[in-house]
């Protein structure tokens, strides 16, 4: 008998640090699954179309969306994002866990969706907001303008944190990836995740009744 899958969801102002932990976890346990969105951001050097995201047109995803074909979506600094289902629930059914990049809106969504009680959420905070700023321009992908507009963004996104199951500082980037681990690991031990155990106290309790004179 398998588990459901659980619906991970990484989220945090933009520069904290989730796409690096989300890595670092696919890397750590390759039976992860990433939930690749799909947005009408351009694409920056070096992503790749289906592996980074599906970059679509506004009216191709509007379709999408129009289709049913969204779990949850959302429109984040003038640009639309969304996690498409059908790949999401063909891991979850084969009990498979899967990570998503995801802003606040999307967690909202998806709490509140059917995958409710297969959702682990997780919010990732900054240790500062100078320190968020240099992450920013360190990852040398954007324009000056966009990471303003990132950065005045960043307070509303943090005013969510506490809508989380559970809130990490990604300080030390090892000390981080550790305490991820740490939580999925404790999540995947919960007793209504894991259905195996009726039949195996079922079966320790026949040897019980094997041992009794
Ligand atoms: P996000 O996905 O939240 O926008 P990224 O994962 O792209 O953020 O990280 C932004 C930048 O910060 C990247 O250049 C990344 O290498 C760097 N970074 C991530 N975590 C740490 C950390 N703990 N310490 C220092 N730099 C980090
Ligand atoms: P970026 O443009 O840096 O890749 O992502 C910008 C923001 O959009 C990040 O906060 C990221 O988590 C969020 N995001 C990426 N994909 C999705 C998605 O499918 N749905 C939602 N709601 N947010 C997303």
């Amino acid at each position: 008998m398998i588990r459901r899958g659980l619906a991970v969801i990484l989220s945090s102002p933009s520069g904290a640090g989730k796409s690096t932990m989300a890595r670092r976890l696919m890397a750590w346990d390759q039976t992860l699954r990433f939930s690749i969105s799909a947005t009408t951001r351009p694409p920056r050097p070096g992503e790749v179309e289906g592996r980074h995201y599906y970059f679509r047109t506004r009216e191709q995803f509007g379709k999408m969306v129009l289709d049913g074909e969204m779990l949850e979506h959302a429109e984040v600094f003038g640009n639309h994002y969304g996690s498409p289902f059908a790949p999401v629930a063909e891991a979850l059914d084969a009990g498979r866990d899967v990570i998503f990049d995801i802003d606040w809106q999307g967690g909202q969504q998806i709490r509140n969706s059917r995958l409710g009680g297969d959702v682990v959420s997780i919010f990732i905070l900054p240790p500062s907001i100078a320190e968020l700023e240099r992450r920013l321009r360190a990852r040398g992908q954007d324009a000056d303008d966009v990471i303003a507009g990132r950065m005045a963004k960043s307070e509303a996104e943090i005013s969510h944190w506490a809508e989380y199951d559970y809130v990490l500082v990604n300080d030390d980037a090892d000390a981080c990836e550790a305490r991820l681990q740490t939580i999925l690991t404790a999540e995947r031990l919960r007793r209504d995740r894991q259905p195996w155990l009726t039949d195996h106290v079922r079966s320790l309790n026949v040897e019980f009744r094997e041992r009794m004179p």
